[in-house]
């Protein structure tokens, strides 16, 4: 578990709300915060530099409530939530709970919050094309995602060049691996990449057919989910070498949670198979 910074019932007057009094006359708000960090430096050393200046923290807080207007308490929460983590890179994850004890509801209440959990995730995008100038359409993805605010490419793989998967007939790919450290949430992230796809005139024709850019969510911490539209980790990508290959360049040790096998571990599995299969296939052959 990380060490906390703990902040509690910072007091701001300002002016959030739906209602145009609230708007108008303002009000106090109390804002709490739990800091996720490493302090063992700072503890150490005993010097500011390696810890999160929480004097700074709380100065910003009351600096960005009392310079905007929010109908939602909400977007307060959100806010603050993504400039603290933007501005002190020390700070990995936060909870931030802003409090209004006095909400204007027309009955007695003792007080109304709303509390959000938010940090620092590390992803895993798997990039391939296979139409068009195949090179540019990754590279030109790897810029889009470097200027989002809220994500930073920490790892490249390589791009190597793959024969089609899946049994339609098209053209090679040139695939490749991104690691990302990202304050998006998995279904946003989502969102973003398949934009991405969308602005690189990705059409969805044929299932597994060629395609300009393809951007799929390989991992995503060690989260595991299966809805609709969103499967983490992404369930083919141990059947792939042309995903494995680049991973395991970028993250040798980076643990599957649900087959709880390494990158590398699963490359050598799928090797082992392939050859199986090829050895079959010979013997069934002759
Ligand atoms: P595959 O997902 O087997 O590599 P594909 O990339 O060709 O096939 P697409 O047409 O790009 O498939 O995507 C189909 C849908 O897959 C998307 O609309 C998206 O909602 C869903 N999807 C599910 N899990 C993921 C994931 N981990 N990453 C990206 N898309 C996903
Ligand atoms: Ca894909
Ligand atoms: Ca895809």
């Amino acid at each position: 578990m990380a060490d906390q910074i703990i902040i509690k019932n910072l007091e701001i007057y300002s002016n959030h709300g739906v209602y145009k009094e609230e708007k108008v006359l303002g009000q106090k708000f109390l804002v709490s915060a739990i800091l996720d960090t490493d302090t063992k430096r700072a503890g150490v050393s005993d010097r500011i530099e390696y810890s999160v200046d929480y004097g700074k923290v709380c100065r910003r807080i009351a600096e960005i409530m009392e310079n905007n207007t929010f109908d939602l308490i909400e977007r307060v929460a959100e806010t603050l939530a993504k400039s603290l983590l933007l501005e002190f890179p020390l700070v990995k994850s936060l909870e931030i709970q802003v409090k209004k004890p006095w909400a204007p509801i027309g009955i007695p209440i003792s007080s109304v919050a709303v509390k959000i959990h938010r940090g620092w995730h590390r992803a895993y995008i798997g990039a391939g094309s296979n139409m068009g100038d195949r090179l540019e359409y990754i590279s030109k993805a790897i810029e889009q995602i470097e200027e989002q605010e809220d994500t930073k490419v920490v790892h490249v793989s390589s791009l190597i060049e793959t024969k089609p998967y899946g049994g339609v007939e098209q053209d090679d790919f040139l695939n490749g691996c991104i690691a990302v450290d990202t304050l998006k949430e998995p279904m946003e992230l989502l969102d973003f990449l398949m934009d991405l796809e969308k602005q690189a005139g990705r059409k969805r024709m044929v299932h597994w057919g060629p395609r300009t850019l393809d951007l799929d969510i390989l991992m995503y911490d060690d989260r595991v989910m299966n809805e609709r539209e969103l499967t983490i980790p992404h369930k083919e990508m141990h059947k792939r070498m042309f995903v494995l290959e680049p991973l395991v360049e970028i993250a040798p040790y980076l643990m599957h949670p649900l087959l709880h096998k390494t990158v590398i571990e699963l490359k050598e599995t799928l090797e082992e198979e392939l050859a199986n299969e090829r050895v079959n296939q010979n013997t069934t052959g002759n």
